[in-house]
């Protein structure tokens, strides 16, 4: 089949910002999303694999719940072999010529209708699938889910239009032109349980740039990556273009990347599995026809850091908001703070007094802030950290502590104080509604941000709250590298696409910023073609004349 491009030098749509809905009582959008969740509650379902233009199934289930309500199996997920992983880089390779040659515009006009069709009709399956599946409230759903979802899309086509229009110069007589290629073999995507919107990005921004890819979402998100995929095939993305497999993350990724056509990894999940994934490639390195682009976002210990003149209501705010917001399962949750001893009190009693009041439970009852942790793996984390938090002398527990999984995987936001900044709690990754305080002495304030920059292997966000702009200015320039998305006098979650691109660095990933140029520039291999208008067509030049032949 020939295709026909438009013959108009194309200016993609400038991307803008989904308006969040509120659901407030009363409000239309929250009658419709009610009515959806009534209804997926009832069904159980089917999550097949998606190889090519098949939905396969295998038999080997993985039955996926409600994280709020054990009990309630939502689907019943086929998990894919090492054979299933084969056959869908096989339906990406032979996706690959028709995809990659297609005309930008056609791939950006199918990502711009997901963005419109998830806009609309698809947003209270999204929203509610997301809810159901990975306890989010109607809220967080509705900023992951739908809102971030559909700037990914609309800020990623405006990028990709950017980056099509970097051209060299050309000096006279000849014209360069940079050709932006797809990568040549497969893309393989790894995304985590924490957001949807993550979810689907990682699949489709390499695929608008023309990659064909092999997903495989995490099995404790599979049921929104379901809706995700039909999403997907509703917008006009062809059969073969992303594929999706599920399953066990080393037994897929063992058999992703044993294939010679490995030609990157978009990730996005916790250091020690891209720890993995990286050296699984260095491995197979003299394996591959490629060396395979690494791209991971991984995980993190963000901070918040008060100064002696900082308000103390908006510290408050931010530590709740910050570090139980989605139950503190989000890579940029806030869960270690240092607090100068002049605030201390105030904070404490704050803290104290408000946290124990948050409403947590069914996420379909829209009068909750928090719902379960996603599972049972993440309950035995938290609840261990919290049996530690009781039984060690180096903490105190200033508000919740308490965790119960009879019906759902609950665990109560917690606010926890330690004279050790260097305690354990104060180092690693929890990912859970936990965070741990440190009162420095409010002279120390250098130490105090030593201690930041030096406590942690991570640098993926952190805030500092201060109204002396001396130290405003001191910790940005001293905490450079600590945090890749770095907030003055705000939460350190809540990055919105377009407005502060996401990601950092140390071990917390290669920085590539999800939803922006940055990103979407590893899924391409520029090509620099030079056509010359009068090739020479003597191989002499002028200086090899001699004199005396050049003399009239
Ligand atoms: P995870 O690492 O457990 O899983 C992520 C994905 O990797 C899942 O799909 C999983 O099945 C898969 N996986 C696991 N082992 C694998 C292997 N050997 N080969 C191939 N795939 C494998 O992470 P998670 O629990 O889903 O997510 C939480 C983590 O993600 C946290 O550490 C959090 O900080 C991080 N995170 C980071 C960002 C960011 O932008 N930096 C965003 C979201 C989440």
């Amino acid at each position: 089949m020939v295709t026909i491009s438009n013959f108009s030098i194309l200016q993609p749509p400038a991307g803008f910002n989904e308006p969040v809905k509120d659901y407030a009582p009363g409000s239309k959008e929250r009658k419709s999303l009610q009515a959806r969740l009534a209804q997926m509650s009832d069904d159980r379902i089917e999550i097949p694999m998606v190889i090519g233009r098949k939905e396969l199934t295998s038999g080997d289930i993985y039955e996926t719940v409600m994280p709020h309500d054990t009990k309630h199996v939502l689907g019943d997920v086929h998990q894919s072999s090492a054979k299933h992983v084969e056959q869908a880089i096989e339906a990406a390779r032979k996706a690959h010529p028709a995809w990659s040659a297609l005309p930008f515009e056609e791939r950006m006009a199918i990502f711009l209708r997901a963005a419109e069709l998830l806009a609309g009709p698809w947003r209270d399956t999204i929203n509610g699938s997301t809810m159901l599946g990975q306890s989010k409230t109607a809220h967080q759903a509705e900023i992951d889910g739908a809102c971030e979802l559909i700037d990914f899309w609309r800020f990623n086509v405006e990028y990709a239009g950017r980056i099509y229009a970097e051209q060299p110069i050309s000096a006279p007589g000849m014209w360069n032109q940079m050709d932006y290629r797809p990568l040549e073999g497969f893309v393989f995507a790894v995304s985590p349980f924490n957001f949807t919107s993550i979810a689907a990005n990682i699949p489709s921004a390499p695929a608008l740039m023309g990659n064909t890819v092999v997903w495989k979402p995490s099995l404790t998100q599979s049921f929104s990556a379901h809706y995700l995929m039909k999403l997907f095939q509703a917008a006009g993305v062809p059969d073969g273009v992303i594929n999706m497999v599920h399953g066990p993350g080393p037994e897929i990724g063992e058999a992703a990347l044993a294939s010679p056509e490995l030609a990157a990894i978009h990730f996005t999940g916790s250091t020690a599995t891209f720890d993995w994934l990286w050296q699984k490639v260095a491995e197979n390195i003299g394996t591959y026809r490629f060396y395979p682009r690494l791209v991971g976002e991984t995980g993190g210990k963000d901070f918040i850091l008060a100064h002696p003149s900082a308000d103390v209501d908006a510290v408050a705010t931010a530590v709740i908001r910050g570090s139980f917001e989605y139950q503190g399962q989000k890579c940029s949750a806030a869960s270690r703070v240092y607090v100068p001893s002049n605030i201390w009190e105030p904070l404490r009693e704050r803290l104290a007094g408000e946290v124990p009041d948050i409403k947590m439970g069914d996420v379909s009852d829209f009068s909750n802030f928090m719902g379960a942790v996603i599972d049972g793996r993440a309950y035995k984390k938290h609840s261990a950290a919290l049996e530690e938090a009781r039984s060690d002398g180096n903490y105190e527990i200033v508000a919740g502590g308490e965790a119960d999984d009879s019906s759902g995987y609950f665990v109560r936001p917690t606010v926890i104080k330690t004279d050790d900044p260097k305690a354990r709690l104060m180092r690693e990754e929890l990912f859970g509604p936990i965070v741990t305080t440190y009162v420095y002495p409010q002279d120390d304030w250098d130490e105090a941000v030593d201690l930041v920059n030096s406590t942690s292997p991570y640098g993926l966000t952190g805030a500092v709250f201060a109204r002396d702009e001396h130290a405003v200015v001191d910790a940005k320039h001293r905490l450079r590298y600590a945090a890749g998305n770095f907030y003055v006098n705000d939460k350190p979650t809540g990055a919105v696409v377009g407005q502060q691109p996401f990601g950092g660095a140390r071990r917390s990933g290669t920085d590539d910023k999800a939803g922006s140029m940055w990103n979407l520039i590893r899924w391409v291999i520029p090509r620099t073609i030079k056509e010359t208008f009068t090739p020479p067509t003597d191989y002499r030049y002028p200086y090899m004349d001699t004199e005396e032949l050049d003399r009239p």
